[in-house]
């Protein structure tokens, strides 16, 4: 579940752009707006097979 990082709430509104991507805070007494990195690939686990 997203938790917004600034007031702890777990209520968000995804938000896409051209540049932009993340999670718009729904609280109103917060409504800030959390970008999401993009570089990690969420399809993919940390496996170490070469161990
Ligand atoms: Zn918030």
């Amino acid at each position: 579940m997203w938790t917004c990082p600034y007031c702890g709430g777990t209520l968000g509104q995804p938000f896409q752009d051209d540049q932009l991507r993340g999670m718009l805070c729904l609280q109103p007494d917060c409504g800030r707006f959390v970008e999401t990195k993009m570089d990690l690939d969420d399809g993919k686990e940390w496996n170490t097979s070469d161990l």
